[in-house]
C-alpha cells in the first residue's frame, strides 16, 4: 500500500486525532521502521504519523513517587539525564551498551518498546523497574489514557497490548526504594553495534546477603522479553552464597525458552542465562 497522508502534529491532542481512524504508521525515530520498511518485512499503512514534534512526549518529569518518561526520549538523552542516572541505574546501562551514537541520538525509548522484539535493550531494565505504558487515545473528542504494566504489554514478537488507535506517551517507573541495586548485562556477537543474543537484568533491594522484592528479566530468550518469575522466588530472600546463587542460576535456565537462530543456539542461551546469572548475582553478593 502507498502512503497517501503523511502528518507532523504540534501537539498530542491533534496526534490523536490522526489515529482514530486506524490504518496509520506511526513513525518516532525510524530507526527500526525504516530497514523493517526497506527489507519488506513491514508494510506502511495509508497515513504516516510523525509524532517527532509532539512536545508531550518529550519530557521526564517526576509524577507521585514514580518518573514519566517521555515515548519520544532518545538512548542519548536518558544517557545524559541526571534523574534516570541517578535511581535507574541499570536503564543507563542499557543505553550505555546501546548500538552507535548515531543511532542513540535518533532511537527513541517509546520506539524500542513498541517495536516489541525481545532482544530490545531497554525491555529487560524496563521490566525489572516495574514500568508501565502509559497509552493515550481519543476515542470521542476527549483525550483518554490508560496504564498497563509493562510485563503485560508485549504479546509476541512485534505484537503488543496498544490498540491502533492508541499511542505510546510515555514509561512510568516507581523510584526504586532505598537499598535498590539493579544489574544489566547484554551478550552480542560482537562487542559494539549488535543487537543481544540475550540480555539479562537483575534487581531488588539489599537485605543482608539477600535480596527482597526480587527481579529477573531476560531478553531474548523467549518470544517476549519476560520476567522469569519462578526463578524470581527461588531468588527472594534467598541467602547469596555459592549455593544459593546456583539454585537461582537454574531456575532461570530451566524457565527461558531460547530458539536457535543466526545469533545463537538455544542451548548456548540457555548457557548463557545460567552462567551470567550466576556471575552478576556473585557480583550483587560482593558489592
Ligand atoms: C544498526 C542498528 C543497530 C541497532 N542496535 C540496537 C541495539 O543495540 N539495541 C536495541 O535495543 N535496538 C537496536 N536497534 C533497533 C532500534 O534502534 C531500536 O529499537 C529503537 O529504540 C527504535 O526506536 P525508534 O524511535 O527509531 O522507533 P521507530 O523505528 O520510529 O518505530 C519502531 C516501532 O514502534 C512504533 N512506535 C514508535 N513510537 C511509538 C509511539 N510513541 N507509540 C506507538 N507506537 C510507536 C512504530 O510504529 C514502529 O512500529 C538497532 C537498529 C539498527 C538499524
Amino acid at each position: 500500500m502507498t502512503v497517501e497522508h503523511y502528518w507532523a502534529p504540534r501537539s498530542l491532542p491533534d496526534a490523536l486525532e490522526h489515529l482514530r481512524g486506524g490504518e496509520v504508521t506511526i513513525l518516532a525515530g525510524g530507526t527500526d521502521l525504516m530497514p523493517q520498511t526497506h527489507a519488506g518485512r513491514v508494510t506502511l499503512k495509508r497515513g504516516l504519523l510523525n509524532v517527532r514534534r509532539v512536545p508531550e512526549l518529550q519530557r521526564i518529569e517526576r509524577v507521585d513517587g514514580a518518573v514519566r518518561i517521555g515515548a519520544l526520549c532518545t538512548i542519548t538523552e536518558l544517557l545524559r539525564d541526571p534523574l534516570v542516572r541517578e535511581r535507574f541505574g541499570i536503564l543507563a546501562e542499557a543505553c550505555d551498551h546501546f548500538a552507535s551514537d548515531q543511532l542513540r541520538n535518533a532511537a527513541t525509548i517509546g520506539g524500542n518498546v513498541c517495536n516489541a522484539s525481545p532482544a530490545g535493550d531497554t525491555l529487560a531494565p524496563l521490566l525489572v523497574l516495574d514500568a508501565e505504558a502509559e497509552l493515550a487515545s481519543k476515542p470521542n473528542g476527549t483525550v483518554k489514557t490508560r496504564r498497563v504494566p509493562l510485563a503485560a504489554f508485549f504479546l509476541g514478537p512485534g505484537k503488543t497490548a496498544r490498540r491502533p488507535d492508541e499511542l505510546l506517551c510515555a514509561l512510568r517507573i516507581p523510584l526504586p526504594p532505598e537499598g535498590f541495586v539493579g544489574r544489566f548485562y547484554k551478550f552480542g556477537t560482537r562487542p559494539a553495534l549488535d543487537i543481544s543474543a540475550i540480555s539479562i537484568g537483575i534487581g531488588g533491594v539489599r537485605d543482608g546477603l539477600a535480596l527482597r522484592h526480587a527481579r529477573l528479566a531476560y531478553g531474548a530468550v523467549a518470544p517476549v522479553p519476560m520476567r522469569a518469575t519462578k526463578a524470581e522466588a527461588v531468588l527472594e530472600g534467598t541467602t547469596l552464597d555459592a549455593a544459593g546463587i546456583a539454585r537461582v542460576a537454574s531456575a532461570a535456565r530451566d524457565e527461558v525458552r531460547p530458539i536457535d537462530d543466526i545469533r545463537a543456539s538455544a542451548w548456548y542461551r540457555k548457557e548463557l542465562v545460567f552462567n551470567m546469572t550466576r556471575r552478576m548475582l556473585d557480583d550483587v553478593a560482593q558489592a
